[in-house]
């Protein structure tokens, strides 16, 4: 099949919605989608009909609502179409009613105490925004998948979607209300759009089914470092494998199937690492195709006898895997709004949403730190990887400088060329930069959007673009009603750029992030660091995100609180597994290794003895072995006593807390001894595979 007829074979799409439902019918749900309406029932029973109908055809048996919990991955429970008819046989069906709303029970997905269990019922509603696909499996199996929104039985949010949802439509109304203060009376409608570059490894199955850390928490939690990293830095963009490329040929296969525009793939910076960007879409479909990505990424790899790791940090000492979210807002009739203009009433524009930005991001750079705070990004945040804890934006020379001296009130030059009045109103053309090869900064301007670095490649990207979203419609909030009032609204514009920047320029930093001297200058500057989850997750209850979340209907104070707890109890939980996975290969395969070599050395030193042969060397090597198994064995008992005590801890934030502070550094004592006997104890004697074999035997 062709690429254009592989593309989105799989997806009820608007164009055989347009096709197959009668005319008034598809008037009307466009209308539903555009408008943000509520769905007829007359409407959705001709919608469901046509649906099935399509379905089958294709060959599905079953249809599902699909959702996004609070786990960060999706849910599904699949139903057949076939109902009880009345002679005793069965109908084949779909009615509107099932396909807008479901209740699949679902009572065990964490809801944080929004669900006591006897009203535990939660409902599944259908967003119409995101079309309904078909999930296709190796065997042939076809599923109507129809994405859903997951609310409890009084309404609240109990996944990521629903509030999603919300922040786009906030985000949208105020955006609106600059735009019509500026003049604009042609845009109808704001959304903000996102293009998730998702990063992960893959590593051979086999090895990966002898590693129970890799398989339980997604990360080898003991390897000792392979004599090869990343220093040669031939990985990067090399040329892609056969094995790897025939894996990437499938993967896009599928997406494209799904309507999911799998676009670049690379090699990325550490060896057996990968990336895949989409072209973007709106927030709420980029994320969605998001978490299609993830999974397909880890289904396909299989079928390769390959597993795909999307955990932030599988390997010790070399790079972690982000997701870079590439965020703008854009206006239904194709104005990018982060794009600097031609004009200066473009500009305006531009340096007003731009204003916004550094508003937002600076006043909120606890919020965006929050929502990318789970344990596996801890080992790339605030360790000593990309991006920093601390939040900075970069902007380039350039836009700086003309911010810088719009603030000050002079002269604005750009590219040589010289304007002679002060003013946004005499605002030269502002070049598109597109020099940003900055990597290092964790919120970057890139010309057109901005990309924020810190999200982490297995998590899901709902969070932080919520708050990307809410944050910044508060700034456009006030900047909108300030432009309603003005008489003058260029000399209003040019007020609240000069200003905005004046208060918030600290939250700008050009410079190398990773270096020794920002997180210094960055605590001279007030900007927080917060270089653990716990602690960062805080920043979700404070009443500064609780008035922000309420005032734009976003998210409950109730639904703030259940999601700290949800996210905080997870963090707790995996480190628990973490420690439980680390005491059962420690007990189990590393200490029986480490005596049986032991054993060995001890045999051959007295089998030298009875011919009388001096054995200094195996001597010593086993004088080092003792020495390192009597260590690890002390270390073992101190996670095993840290890891009891976390366990009977009830209160969340103390629990978490006290893995954070007691059995993480007890895991780590026990690395470094389980480390230094894997580089003595023979190969064939030890029980898993190295950091050699799966990072460069693929
Ligand atoms: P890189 O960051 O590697 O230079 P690109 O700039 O080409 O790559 O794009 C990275 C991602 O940003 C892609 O997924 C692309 O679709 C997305 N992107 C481009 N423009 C926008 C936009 N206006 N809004 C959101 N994402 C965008
Ligand atoms: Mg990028």
């Amino acid at each position: 099949m062709e690429l254009t007829e592989i593309f989105g074979s799989n997806v009820f799409s608007d164009k055989i919605m347009q096709e197959r439902l009668p005319k008034q019918i598809y008037k009307a749900l466009r209308e539903t989608i555009e408008k943000d309406l509520p769905l007829r029932p007359d409407v959705a029973d001709v919608v469901a009909n046509t649906m099935k109908d399509w379905a089958l055809e294709k060959g599905a048996t079953h249809y599902t609502h699909w959702f996004q919990p609070l786990t960060g991955i999706t849910a599904e429970k699949h139903d057949s179409f076939i109902s009880a008819s009345a002679d005793g046989g069965i109908i084949v069906e779909f009615s509107g009613k099932q396909l807008i709303q479901g209740e699949p029970d679902a009572s065990s997905f964490p809801s944080g105490g929004l669900r006591s269990t006897f009203e535990a019922r939660g409902y599944t509603a259908w967003d119409c925004t995101s079309p309904a696909i078909l999930k296709t499996d190796e065997s042939g199996n076809v599923t109507l998948t129809i994405p859903t929104a997951f609310i409890s039985y009084n309404g609240e949010a109990l996944d990521k979607k629903t509030p999603l949802l919300r922040s786009m439509k906030a985000v949208s109304k105020q955006a609106l209300r600059v735009l019509r203060a500026l003049g604009n009376t042609t845009s109808m409608k704001i959304t903000s759009t996102v293009g998730p570059e998702q990063e992960y490894f893959l590593v051979d199955k086999e090895f990966y089914l002898d590693r129970l850390d890799l398989m339980l928490a997604g990360r080898t939690i003991f390897g000792a470092p392979a004599p090869k990293g990343q220093e040669l830095e031939d990985q990067y963009f090399g040329a892609i494998k056969d094995r790897v490329s025939d894996y990437m040929n499938d993967l896009n296969t599928e997406l494209w199937k799904m309507g999911i525009t799998s676009k670049t793939q690379h090699n990325e910076v550490a060896p057996a690492q990968y990336e895949m960007a989409p072209i973007f879409a709106t927030t709420n479909i980029a994320t969605d195709h998001n978490q299609l990505v993830m999974e397909t990424m880890q289904k396909v790899a299989l079928r390769h006898d390959l597993v795909c790791l999307l955990h932030e940090k599988p390997y010790a000492g070399i790079n972690g895997s982000g997701k870079h979210n590439n965020w703008s807002l854009s206006t239904n009739d194709g104005i990018n709004l982060l794009e600097p203009g031609r004009t200066p009433s473009e500009n305006v524009q531009f340096l007003l949403f731009l204003s916004a930005l550094l508003r937002a991001v600076d006043t909120h750079a606890d919020i965006l730190r929050a929502t990318c705070a789970h344990a596996a990004n801890d080992h790339r945040l605030g360790a000593n990887e990309a991006p920093p804890a601390i939040i900075s934006i970069f902007m380039g020379d350039e836009l700086t400088d003309i911010l810088e001296k719009i603030s000050k009130g002079q002269k604005v030059t750009a590219r040589g060329a010289q304007f002679v009045n002060v003013g946004v109103d005499t605002l030269p053309e502002i070049p598109k930069d597109n020099t940003d090869r900055n990597r290092t900064s964790p919120f970057a301007f890139t010309g057109n959007k901005f990309e924020f670095r810190m999200v982490g490649s297995s998590q899901s990207i709902a969070g932080p673009n919520v708050a990307l979203n809410t944050i910044t419609a508060q700034a456009l909030d006030e900047i909108a009603t300030r432009l309603e009032k003005a008489k003058d609204k260029n000399a209003e514009a040019a007020a609240i750029i000069k200003e905005t920047y004046k208060k918030h320029s600290r939250v700008i930093f050009n410079g190398n992030n990773y270096s020794e001297a920002w997180p210094k200058e960055a605590a001279k500057r007030g900007l927080p660091n917060v270089t653990n989850s716990v602690d960062a997750l805080k920043a979700f209850i404070t009443d500064k995100s609780i008035k922000l979340f309420e005032k734009y209907e976003v998210l409950s104070h109730k639904e703030m609180h259940s999601r700290y707890d949800i996210y905080v109890e997870t963090y707790a939980k995996q480190i628990n597994i973490e420690a439980r996975a680390a005491i059962d290969m420690v007990k189990k395969q590393f200490i029986p290794a480490a005596a049986e070599y032991a054993t060995f050395l001890a045999e051959s030193i007295s089998a030298f003895k009875a011919v009388s042969v001096a054995a200094p060397v195996q001597q010593d090597i086993l004088k080092d072995l003792a020495g390192l198994l009597a260590s690890a064995y002390k270390n073992l008992g101190k996670l095993e006593a840290a890891t009891a005590k976390a366990q009977e801890i009830a209160e969340t934030v103390k629990k978490a807390e006290t893995y954070r502070d007691k059995v993480i550094p007890a895991m780590q004592a026990l690395r470094i001894d389980i480390d230094a006997l894997e580089m003595i104890v023979p190969r064939d004697m030890w029980p898993v595979p190295t950091y050699a074999e799966l990072l460069f035997k693929l």
